[in-house]
């Protein structure tokens, strides 16, 4: 991984108004992956690729990330900024509306990153499932959005996904299969951990 280009295409993104992962919660994140050594890692929502980048450093040996993003400009400049990290190997881009790829994945996943339309959500966290490993860990970033979702907040053009991200929170908490925390680092992110093994969820 070449960490002088990173530091640069995090520089860029900013520049550029594109909303990537924010610091502390990056943190967070780096914690887990540190302890979790995925092999499989899914994300939902690439961006320029800056996330995934700093996700394949935790990588097991031979660990992969896809990462699914809907627009073509941005998934061409992720496609160039993995070579200038020198990861390459590591990510695979899939171009295309995640509610119309997911569904034709199969893989088993240790970690999936959820970072994409928050009107989605619900639907992307029954993808998650479906797909995820025994103990694997599902995160969903932006769960709080700048506090509307725990605050009264009901009006105008955000309204659908606000109640889509509290019907995630909703989802998460009442799952007995999973331990979920919420975190409000960065603008919220949510933290499942799957108890159990798959074969014996109810
Ligand atoms: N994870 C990135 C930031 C992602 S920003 C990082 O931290 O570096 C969210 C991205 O999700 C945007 O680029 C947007 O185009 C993409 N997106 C939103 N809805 C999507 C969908 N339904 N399918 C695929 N990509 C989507
Ligand atoms: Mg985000």
């Amino acid at each position: 991984m070449n960490i002088i280009e990173l530091a640069k295409i995090k520089q860029e993104a900013l520049d550029e108004h594109i909303p990537i992962i924010m610091d502390d919660t990056l943190e967070i994140i780096d914690k887990i992956l540190i302890q979790k050594k995925p092999n499989h890692i899914l994300e939902i929502g690439t961006a320029v690729g800056y996330s995934a980048i700093c996700f394949s450093k935790y990588l097991n040996e031979n660990g992969t990330i896809d990462t699914i993003e809907r627009d073509a400009k941005r998934a061409e400049d992720a496609r160039k900024n993995i070579k200038r990290a020198e990861v390459e190997n590591k990510i695979n881009i899939i171009e295309g509306d995640a509610v119309e790829i997911l569904p034709t994945l199969n893989k088993k996943y240790d970690v999936v990153f959820i970072d994409a339309a928050k009107g989605k959500y619900p639907f992307f966290l029954e993808q998650a499932i479906r797909m995820i490993s025994d103990e694997g860990i599902i995160l969903a970033d932006n769960i709080l959005y700048k506090g509307y979702v725990l605050s009264d907040y009901n009006k105008h053009k955000q309204r659908t996904a606000v109640r889509n991200l509290r019907e995630y929170i909703k989802e998460v908490t009442e799952n007995e299969n999973m331990e979920t925390e919420i975190l409000e680092v960065g603008d919220g992110l949510a933290i499942s951990k799957m108890k159990i093994r798959k074969g014996e969820m109810k």
